[in-house]
């Protein structure tokens, strides 16, 4: 559409809705209201999600002037390429770039039994955790849901080039997913959906660094996708050292509410544990956190902690995280060290975006 014809209409380009932020039953009642019959709105949800095209233009089983009306009304979320990293196993790193200049970052994993794709809920974040890269910056705003799905869709066109599918995603990258709360539900929506992407409930992980009142309504949404906890320590006062989000929902309110969680959907629950050399990775720690995760349907993942440059933790040796390790298998506490994937490429979270920043001073 040319500027001229922007100005006619008086819709601004920068200002034009998402497709993507367009849930199914929204995209119906477009439909209706624009005289046309319901059943386009699934013709257009196909285009965007199964045919996965980028431009209106493409729709070529819609007439002329409806592909018209829909670009004049909507636009795609593009994501800019500021940079990549391939790793050497397999793990592709992107930092994209939003219409708002904002830079985000996905990762593309590669598993033996498929790919998963990590993304991000907002730029930045407020929660403060000790060690994490992506708070250095605090929040700068948070993503729609159309912006976290473009993050797959993007992803899965990369894939097709290969006839590969995103198998599974994890909600893990920089941003507190429960305080963007109904953008991330209408993003795992249609994740789910049928018609559209259709990736299976259960491949689908969404981490919290534990927003208690955001985990009982996640309780109640009534589906299949799994939950994880950043939990980094096994009691309230350490927690609230090494996460500052644990004063403002302690320890024991977040276990409250993952036995609700787990009451009500009968799942079991991950627990991320950075281990921090000399901080929260002592074989009491290890007592301390079997003792409180006895009666859980639950899995450990220990993360060696990554260095983030801004602080200075430092790694705990191997043999303490497999003595770490055991002291939780022991007390039959399912328990794994997360393999590290794109290790080599700064693959943890909020570091590329960190650098970046750091580069460009945001
Ligand atoms: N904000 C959410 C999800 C994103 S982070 C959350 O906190 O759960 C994904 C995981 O990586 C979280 O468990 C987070 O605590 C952890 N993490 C962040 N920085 C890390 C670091 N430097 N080393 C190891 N794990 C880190
Ligand atoms: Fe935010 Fe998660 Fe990082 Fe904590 S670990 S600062 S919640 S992104």
């Amino acid at each position: 559409m040319s500027i001229d014809q922007l100005e006619r209409t008086g819709v601004n380009e920068m200002t034009k809705p998402f497709i993507y932020d367009y849930t199914l039953e929204e995209l119906e009642q477009w439909a209706m209201e624009n005289g046309e019959p319901k059943f386009r709105a699934a013709q257009i949800y196909d285009w965007v999600y199964v045919k996965r095209v980028n431009d209106f233009s493409e729709m070529t089983n819609l007439s002329k002037g409806l592909r018209e009306k829909l670009d004049a009304q909507f636009q795609f979320v593009t994501l800019s390429e500021i940079t990549k990293f391939e790793s050497k196993d397999g793990t592709v790193k992107f930092l994209f770039g939003l219409h708002d200049d904002h830079a985000i970052e996905t990762v593309i994993m590669k598993h033996n039994y498929g790919n998963s794709v990590c993304v991000t809920t907002q730029v930045g974040c407020r929660v403060g955790c000790t060690f994490c890269a992506s708070t250095l910056g605090g929040l700068k705003r948070n993503l729609t849901a159309g912006e976290i799905i473009a993050q797959v869709v993007r992803s899965q066109q990369i894939l097709d080039e290969r006839n590969e599918r995103v198998s599974s995603i994890v909600i893990m990258g920089t941003g507190e997913p429960f305080e963007n709360y109904d953008e991330t539900m209408k993003f795992l929506r249609t994740m789910i959906h049928e018609k559209g992407l259709n990736i299976g409930q259960r491949h689908i992980t969404v981490s919290t660094s534990g927003i208690v009142p955001n985990i009982y309504k996640f309780a109640d949404e009534d589906t299949q996708i799994n939950l994880a906890i950043s939990i980094h320590a096994p009691n309230d006062k350490l927690r609230s050292k090494l996460m500052p989000v644990n004063r403002r929902f302690p320890f024991d309110d977040v276990m409250e509410s993952l036995r609700y969680y787990q009451g009500k959907t009968g799942r079991r629950i991950t627990f991320e544990y950075a281990l921090i050399g000399g901080v929260n990775d002592q074989p009491e720690h290890a007592e301390e956190l079997a003792g409180v995760l006895k009666d859980m349907l639950c899995h450990v993942n220990l993360i060696p902690v990554n260095y983030v440059p801004e602080r200075k933790y430092i790694r705990t040796a191997r043999k303490d995280i497999f003595q770490f390790q055991r002291i939780l298998a022991d007390h039959g506490v399912n328990v794994t060290i997360r393999r590290e994937q794109g290790h080599d490429i700064a693959a943890a979270c909020g570091q590329l975006r960190a650098k970046h920043m750091e580069k460009h001073k945001e």
